[in-house]
């Protein structure tokens, strides 16, 4: 009898060992939100935990995506001025969207849709638009026509039309991070296609973290950084792009004064902070702003640390960013 309820005892113990086991390691890659999106979590894993992290990711895909029918973001674009109840998740990431466009004056714009669909840039067809397309497309942004009505319901008026391709990635990591911690994680990094977030550290380590070089069509990288519970945000004009009949390169991040791709120095920006929502709206943000204005508005923000590199290869820091970046690639200059 006695060795029955040991023998029961330990098949107890070694139930629940399984269900959390600090040690255990796990990884998962899934595409999601337009993009190859890796988990790698260091300690505390489950399976429990990678279905709710992959499922997650699938549904913050399905209310956010412009395209997908059902998606909080399509009813809002077709519901001709009608206020909609729409998740929580989303009336969170309005909520943040409208914010950072507020301080960004508007360079980060959530309510950009009908010009990036008029470009349909990374879409089969992708094109420049007429003049007068992109002046009537412009006249329809603003983040005026977003109302947030409380109680998760938001009407668009005026025409606009959201975008959330900007924010959503970032958005998704934190929530990563957030369920991660929730499961007792200590160690993790999410890569959701160059939006990398890092939960604590590598043992007594940081993280280190590739920099993409944008010049590269490999996943080639410029420099290292060192990281620790941040994230690390990089938007470019070498992720999304056709070229003209002119030759000239028309990328993914529009400059919303003009409706055109922003057209200044810049080849790419990663902005380094611990909120990936924050990282995601500035690196759009701060790519439109060319390097002059986005090197000073960075060094303005408390806690905002950031990685510019210029068409000519020129490498510019912020003050903050200190030891942790390393350059390893010398066809690049770090400038001071
Ligand atoms: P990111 O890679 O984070 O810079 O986001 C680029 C994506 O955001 C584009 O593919 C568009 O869907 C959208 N977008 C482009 N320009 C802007 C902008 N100025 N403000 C907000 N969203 C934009
Ligand atoms: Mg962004």
């Amino acid at each position: 009898m006695k060795q029955r309820w040991l023998a029961v005892l330990l098949v107890l113990i070694l139930l629940l060992s399984s269900c959390a086991r600090p040690e255990v390691a796990m990884t998962e890659v899934q595409f999601v939100l337009g993009t190859v999106v890796s988990l790698d979590i260091r300690d505390h894993a489950s399976e429990t935990l990678m279905k709710s992290l992959t499922s997650h990711l699938t549904l913050i895909e399905n209310l956010m995506s412009p395209t997908i029918k059902t998606s909080d973001v399509y009813r809002l674009n077709h519901a001709g001025g009608q206020a909609l109840l729409v998740s929580n998740y989303t009336y969170a990431v309005l909520g943040k969207a409208l914010e950072y466009a507020r301080v960004t004056r508007e360079l980060f714009d959530p309510t950009l849709g009908t010009l990036i669909n008029i470009w349909g840039i990374g879409t089969d067809g992708a094109k420049i638009p007429s003049q007068h397309e992109i002046d009537s497309a412009i006249v329809m942004r603003g983040i005026d026509n977003v109302e947030m009505l409380g109680k998760y319901q938001v009407r668009l008026t005026g025409n606009a039309q959201l975008d959330l391709g900007a924010i959503a990635k970032g958005y998704a990591a934190d929530e990563l991070v957030r369920l991660a911690k929730r499961a007792g994680v200590q160690s993790a990094i999410f890569n959701l296609g160059g939006n990398v977030i890092v939960l604590g550290s590598k043992g007594t380590n940081p993280f280190r973290i590739a920099i993409q070089n944008p010049f590269s069509e490999r996943d080639d990288y410029l420099g290292i950084l060192d990281a620790r519970d941040t994230s690390i945000v990089t938007s470019g004009d070498y992720e999304r792009y056709f070229i003209g009949p002119d030759g000239t390169k028309y990328h993914h991040i529009l400059d919303p004064r003009t409706g055109f791709p922003a057209d200044n120095e810049l080849a790419s920006i990663t902005i380094v902070c611990p909120n990936s929502t924050l990282a995601d709206a500035l690196s759009t943000a701060v790519y439109v702003m060319g390097l002059e204005a986005g090197l000073g508005y960075v060094n303005s923000l408390e806690g905002v640390e950031a990685i510019f590199v210029t068409k000519t290869r020129d490498v510019y820091l912020t003050r903050g960013i200190g030891d942790s970046f390393t350059l390893t690639d010398d066809t690049f200059r770090l400038m001071q």
